[in-house]
């Protein structure tokens, strides 16, 4: 079966098509800037890419470009748009109402928009990526994956917060967890490097954005992220958890509006806030090494805050078989996989020096070692395809 899988963010839409069970991908590409004067449109297949600046109105002459392109005769990689058996579409907020990936009807259209008051960016973009798709696809099922679904096994007193009880009802205050795609793939790919079917795992998200969660046989029972993916680890330009007070009192001191201080908090704090200098970690690597102490400083904390995580979420197991790091900093930084696993060795945390280093090993800790440390690649737009392909078979 063919699998559409659709990432649709407010002014852009990302695109892979997969041949299922295989996995392999015949085409992919992005649509960046819907909506402005020129819109950039990227296009692969068979090793060709083609790039294209055109003017985008909206997401539905957007999704009618890519079905174009897949159909192309020079390029294409289909002969008409109804070889396209599923559509997977990433929806970032299912709140409470989807433990997992769904076909997409009217019930499942009205809960994304109730809750697109938790996530405003996000979940109005992903309903018109759902129904520019429906346009020119109408029989074709189509399944919704939830950035959340994955964290719905946590325990209410994991994922309460300590304020009157009465607002997580009326409000629905509570934590959610994001990346609940990349967490569940990399589980599952781990659990078959480590030949078991079911581990306790600690997956360690380490990309522009971060987040953690201790996996207890299959289940997601705690996760870094909260209401929104603001709470947690220091990210690229995310502040993470901070003293709550913190926030009325610069609102006091700076005289901002809330909106100003949520960007102030999403978008100027984090790595990029502590170094003055960048979000990317590979930029501050090289200025550490330059003798930079702030580009120094934003790596520190951003490892010391991984390893208070990791010490709380192996308390949270009770009992851990391995650490996982994935996304572009844990699949990639030797150096901060290193800074945030040693002097472990206490907790049954050893790291190999010569493993850390080698591209390509899954398992980088001793072999002595009671917990193994390991480095899977996540792919996110694969774990929807294999979830809208094994709903849709
Ligand atoms: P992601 O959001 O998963 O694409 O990850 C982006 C982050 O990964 C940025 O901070 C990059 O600097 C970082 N990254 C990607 N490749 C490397 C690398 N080879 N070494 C260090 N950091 C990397």
């Amino acid at each position: 079966m063919k699998v559409l899988v659709i990432n649709s963010g407010s002014s852009s839409i990302k695109y892979q098509v997969f041949q299922m069970p295989e996995s392999s991908v015949l085409a992919k590409g992005l649509i960046e800037r819907i909506g402005e004067e020129k819109s950039n449109v990227k296009y692969s297949a068979s090793d060709e890419t083609i790039e294209i600046e055109t003017k985008i109105a909206n997401h539905e002459d957007g999704m009618s470009l890519i079905f174009k392109l897949l159909t192309d005769s020079k390029n294409g990689i289909l002969k008409d748009v109804n070889e396209i058996g599923s559509v997977g579409h990433r929806i970032v907020h299912g709140g409470e109402a989807f433990t997992g990936s769904v076909i997409i009807d009217d019930n499942v259209v009205a809960k994304i928009e109730e809750y697109s008051d938790l996530s405003p960016l996000h979940n109005p973009a992903n309903l018109t990526g759902i129904n520019a798709c429906k346009k020119s696809l109408q029989d074709t099922p189509m399944v919704g994956c939830f950035d959340t679904g994955f964290h719905q096994t946590m325990p209410e007193h994991a994922y309460l917060y300590a304020l009157p009880y009465e607002y997580y009802k009326k409000y629905k205050v509570r934590r959610y967890g994001f990346h609940g795609t990349s967490h569940k793939y990399v589980y599952n790919e781990a659990c078959k490097i480590l030949g078991k079917p079911n581990a306790n795992i600690i997956t360690c998200h380490l990309g522009n954005g971060g987040s953690i969660a201790a996996i207890k046989d299959g289940k997601c029972i705690d996760t870094s992220m909260g209401l929104t993916p603001l709470e947690g680890l220091i990210m690229g330009t995310r502040s993470g958890d901070m003293d709550p007070a913190i926030v009325t009192y610069l609102m006091d001191k700076m005289n901002v509006t809330t909106k100003e201080l949520n960007d102030i908090m999403n978008k100027k704090s984090g790595l990029l806030g502590i170094s003055a200098i960048s979000n990317d970690m590979r930029t501050l690597i090289e200025e550490k090494d330059k003798g930079n102490k702030k580009a120094e400083l934003a790596i520190k904390m951003f490892c010391y805050r991984v390893r208070k995580y990791i010490g709380s979420y192996m308390i949270a197991l009770e009992k851990t078989d391995a650490i996982l790091f994935t996304g572009g900093i844990g699949e990639n930084n030797p150096f901060v996989r290193k800074w945030i696993t040693e002097n472990l060795e206490f907790y049954g945390i050893e790291v190999d020096d010569k493993k850390n280093n080698t591209r390509g090993e899954s398992i980088f800790s001793k072999d002595s070692a009671k917990i193994k440390l390991m480095v899977v690649s996540t792919d996110e737009e694969l774990s929807i395809a294999i979830d809208t392909y094994n709903i849709c078979k």
